[in-house]
């Protein structure tokens, strides 16, 4: 499985129902039979599994929002929690899961796509039990802690005739679509240095369960895994999905020892490309941080503070600001994926996509970890 783009068509582009469709279809999983018997007349039925931050606050009010799917089910710990859900988004409570039965979800008519939303080390074991129950997969990113489990991953959905794709809402975000399409057109020639940085200052006192990103055990990492995988996507796509060939790496201070006994409080990396640009970022967990630039010899891409958070981005670049739609990014992604998965277009964030930036972390952690520049693994 390549983690290289294998076609760079990323100039058409239309709204449908407010959402983009058919542009940065620059990696090419195989479709299945199942995508191909998806009815596009009727709403895809998505079972979020994780009813925590994500679910809640996020993914579940945008499903009330999406013109494509709805929700129709949830896999979780706790019953009473399922319940409610059931009710309060009107489903029926035969489509209450638990983490230990979601392969049972096999043959439930009402649920087309599973969608984890757990802590980064069940993703790998969840997605696995999805794709045996035949259904397809979205996965929230960092699509798993190592590239071995990415290619478990990869295999078991391939395996069952299914979609993988990776919770990467910001491929269906106007303000990031645009600097793609920047890109790809070379509007001010190859894009040869960026500069990004995302972050936020993480409250709590310890490594425990309860805050499960600074547990090595379920997070996999620190910041780098949860909120620099938004710089290492924003690099890539201002290199027209290009990777990385090398990384250097290193550890900020750890100012707060009793919280990131387990991982990393802060990283700074720089990112090679194969045709000399660079990539300086930084991930953390100890300030609120949010930006992105990208340079090239006829001019600049700037997405301002908060350039990852869910509000609406600002693009400016050196023509001046530019002016698109606002969106729910998570309802624009749910739809922009049902709409992918009705039409048989490729997805515009498939595993694949998920594995090339978990081979990139990988790299970089090498990197802090030895002092030494790390090659970035296909
Ligand atoms: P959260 O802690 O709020 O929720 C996690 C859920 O998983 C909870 O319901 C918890 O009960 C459940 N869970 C199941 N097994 C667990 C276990 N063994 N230990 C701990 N919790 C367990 O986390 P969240 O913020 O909702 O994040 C979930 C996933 O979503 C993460 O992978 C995260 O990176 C991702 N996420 C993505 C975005 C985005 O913008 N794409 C935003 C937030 C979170």
């Amino acid at each position: 499985m390549t983690s290289r783009p294998v076609s760079s068509h990323i100039s058409r582009r239309r709204f449908v129902g407010g959402v983009i469709v058919g542009s940065g279809l620059l990696f090419f999983p195989r479709f299945s039979r199942a995508v191909d018997s998806l009815a596009p007349s009727r709403k895809l039925g998505v079972a979020l599994v994780g009813l925590g931050g994500y679910s809640t606050n996020q993914l579940g009010p945008a499903l009330r929002q999406t013109q494509h799917c709805r929700l129709t089910g949830v896999v979780t710990g706790d019953l009473a929690k399922g319940k409610k859900w059931a009710h309060d988004y009107r489903f029926s409570e035969k489509n209450i899961f638990g983490y230990e039965t979601i392969e049972q979800i096999a043959g439930n008519p009402d649920i087309d796509v599973i969608y984890i939303v757990t802590p980064n080390s069940l993703h790998a074991g969840h997605c696995i039990a999805a794709a045996r129950a035949g259904k397809h997969v979205i996965c929230e990113k960092p699509m798993a802690l190592s590239v071995a489990e990415c290619d478990a991953m990869i295999a078991a959905c391939k395996a069952a005739g299914v979609r993988l794709m990776i919770g990467y809402r910001l491929h269906y975000e106007p303000h990031h679509i645009e600097l793609a399409r920047l890109a790809h057109d070379k509007v001010f020639g190859a894009f040869m240095r960026m500069d990004g940085a995302n972050g936020f200052l993480m409250r709590g006192t310890s490594a425990d369960t309860g805050n499960w990103r600074a547990n090595k055990k379920l997070a996999g990492g620190g910041p780098l895994m949860d909120m620099g995988v938004y710089v290492i996507q924003a690099a890539c796509m201002a290199k027209v999905e290009a990777a990385p060939t090398a990384v250097t790496a290193h550890f900020g201070p750890v100012t707060r020892p009793e919280l990131f006994s387990e991982v990393e409080e802060s990283v700074r990396w720089e990112m090679e490309f194969s045709d000399g640009a660079k990539a300086t970022c930084l991930a953390t967990y100890a300030e609120n941080l949010s930006r992105f630039r990208a340079d090239a010899e006829g001019g600049w891409a700037r997405l301002e503070q908060p350039a990852f958070y869910y509000d609406e981005p600002k693009l400016t670049t050196s023509k001046g600001a530019v002016h698109l739609p606002k969106v729910n990014h998570q309802a624009a992604q749910l739809d922009g994926m049902a709409l992918e998965l009705m039409t048989g277009q490729p997805s515009r964030a498939p595993g694949e996509m998920g594995r090339r930036d978990v081979a990139i972390i990988e790299a970089i952690y090498a990197a802090a970890k030895s002092g030494q520049r790390s090659t970035v693994q296909g």
